[in-house]
């Protein structure tokens, strides 16, 4: 099977969906791989490190010639139409967010693997390319947060007096919380954390963070997801937090639900009871964000408090966010084409699971 990487397109994003090292093993397992000129550039990978893993110069727009294509972001309507019918398509395409997107994959006849859709599931671990890319932004998130504050994060015992930790709040306490959650405590902060999912309350603890208990318990999918909270719930939760966020020099929010706008927890008045100085990271700015103030895409300062958000943070941190990208994607495509060679089986789970357009005549084999 012959794979092409392009050049991402899409604004801010840095990362590359194979790396050399990436190459030198698909290429050992039977692929073979195409680069795209520049493609691993802005995550610091070059064209010669390409080269000597062993990978074809790509031109751009060379996807025609290929089996199959390896991205990051989706693909753009023009990226869509240059796809030949039948070429396999690997990537975060996004498919609850655009079915716009999926629907122009499925005219063109491509058949389309969400990173997003892979069921996780123990077996395919490897390929989870959200807990990869959330791990990243989990800890990225973090160091803004510190970068912004104007305190610093550890106890400081120095000749001059002791400087008191920072406080922060880490609110959804899923792949990217608990990442935040150990992050900022290895830089010395005290940490507290919610989430709606009771479960998650002994894995904060073991992190030596303190489990917020805020009286709202939600309830648990069977793929470990949070259900969306009841207007009344949410309520509940707004009230309680309303009256614990003054507390914290930073907040970190990461809660989410999956296809679902991003669950308000922060109303303004609660930030606007910040102290001036604090610092907000809302990693949900994607989806609208945790916070009502959040600009999604940017920093703002609403009267001496910072609220970043930024989209898109694990390409903030594009070399070793595309090492892991890399490998889950390495992981799909042994999975899909062992040893180089095609073999969809919609029968097994992920295949299946991933795949999310397919041409007719695959859905009837
Ligand atoms: P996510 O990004 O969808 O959500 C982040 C967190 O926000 C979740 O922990 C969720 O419970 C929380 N949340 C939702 N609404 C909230 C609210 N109103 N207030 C506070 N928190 C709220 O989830 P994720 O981090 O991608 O994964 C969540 C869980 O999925 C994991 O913790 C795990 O149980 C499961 N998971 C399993 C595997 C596997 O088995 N291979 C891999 C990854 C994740």
């Amino acid at each position: 099977m012959r794979i092409c990487v392009p050049r991402e397109s899409a604004p801010g994003e840095h990362r590359v969906a194979l790396t050399p090292e990436a190459v030198t093993k698909l290429g050992a397992a039977g692929f073979e791989i195409v680069v795209e000129r520049g493609a691993g550039v802005a995550a610091g990978f070059t064209d010669a490190a390409y080269a000597a893993a062993g990978a074809e110069p790509g031109e751009t727009g060379a996807t025609p010639t290929c089996d199959g294509v390896a991205r990051v972001a989706r693909p753009s309507p023009a990226e869509v139409a240059a796809l030949q019918r039948g070429t396999v398509l690997v990537g975060f395409l996004q498919p609850l967010e655009d079915p716009e997107g999926i629907a122009r994959l499925r005219e063109r006849g491509v058949v389309a693997f969400a990173m997003e859709s892979i069921p996780r599931t123990t077996r395919a671990q490897t390929m989870d390319a959200l807990s990869s890319q959330a791990t990243i932004a989990g800890y990225k998130a973090v160091l803004l947060a510190a970068d912004r504050s104007p305190k610093l994060f550890p106890m400081l015992m120095t000749a001059a007096g002791t400087i008191a930790p920072a406080r922060v709040l880490v609110l959804g306490a899923g792949v990217a919380g608990l990442q935040a959650i150990a992050t900022a405590r290895r830089l010395g902060a005290v940490v507290s954390a919610f989430d709606v999912r009771p479960a998650v309350a002994e894995q904060v603890a073991s992190l030596g963070a303190t489990f917020l208990d805020l009286g709202v318990r939600g309830e648990e999918t069977e793929g470990g997801y949070a259900l969306e909270l009841t207007a009344e719930q949410q309520r509940e939760q707004q009230n309680a937090l309303a009256a614990r966020i003054p507390d914290f020099d930073v907040v970190v929010t990461t809660a989410a639900v999956p296809g679902r706008p991003a669950p308000r927890l922060i109303p303004a008045s609660s930030v606007e009871a910040m102290q001036p100085g604090s610092v907000i990271v809302d990693l949900a700015a994607e989806t609208g964000g945790n916070c009502e103030l959040t600009e999604p895409g940017r920093e703002i300062d609403h009267g001496g408090i910072t609220i970043v958000g930024l989209t898109n943070v694990a390409s903030l941190m594009p070399a070793d966010a595309s090492r892991l990208y890399a490998r889950n994607v390495s992981a799909l495509l042994e999975h899909l084409a062992p040893g180089g060679t095609l073999e969809l089986d919609f029968t097994d789970e992920i295949t299946d699971g991933a795949c999310v357009t397919r041409p007719a005549e695959e859905v009837a084999a």
